[in-house]
């Protein structure tokens, strides 16, 4: 038996007490529609609570479900935020940053790849000596350590610390102009997701 993602919206910032009533009264609707003998009616009746994240405000109805299914449980419980429908801006920096993201993965893919295939390569690990003819990538394949040479190794930890310090940054701007989307929008057409998963 399989699970199938179930949610509704209710059009307004809903309190617990107007959650709970819509989710008593979408269960009743399911029970007429798909009949309530069957344990795994893929709707509402194979939860049995919804459990309250309210303290967040998501800012897209995707985003806002994401968060439902990986948070609620299947046969236990549906879980209920807030968002809200607005546009978040990339900034010139994180652009910048993305692009330099793309250029040292592909640095990091060619350093992990031999650029010539003629010789032979001796692994300093289990001293195997392997011909470059059938040796793409630069791992061993008796032992599956690294072929790397100290100062290949070298640029592929600096290659990694970039590509991680960019990541960090572009998750901090990320969060503010998300901040910033939220400020703007005030608390107009907030929305209620009730979601999760339903057994099927
Ligand atoms: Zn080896």
């Amino acid at each position: 038996m399989g699970a199938c993602d179930i949610s509704f919206t209710i059009g307004g910032k809903a309190s617990r007490g107007e959650v709970e009533t819509a989710f008593k009264k979408r269960r009743e609707n399911d029970a007429i529609r798909n009949g309530h003998q069957y344990p795994y009616s893929g709707d509402f009746q194979t939860v049995d609570r919804v459990e309250y994240h309210l303290d967040r405000l998501f800012t897209s109805h995707t985003e806002a479900l994401e968060y439902c299914l990986e948070k609620s449980e299947k046969f236990v419980n549906v879980v209920a935020v807030y968002y809200i429908q607005v546009s978040v801006e990339k900034t010139p920096l994180q652009v910048q940053l993305e692009e330099k993201i793309v250029k040292l993965k592909e640095e990091q893919r060619l350093l992990h790849r031999f650029q010539d295939n003629t010789g032979f390569v001796k692994c300093p690990h289990c001293g195997s000596r392997l011909n470059k003819k059938h040796v793409l990538y630069k791992t061993c394949r008796l032992c599956d350590q690294s072929l790397f040479t100290r100062r290949e190794l070298y640029k592929a930890e600096r290659i990694a610390a970039k590509i991680k310090n960019a990541e960090c940054l572009i998750e901090k701007i990320k969060a503010e102009q998300k901040e910033k989307a939220i400020k703007k929008n005030g608390e107009k057409n907030v929305k209620t997701l009730v979601a999760g998963w339903g057994a099927c």
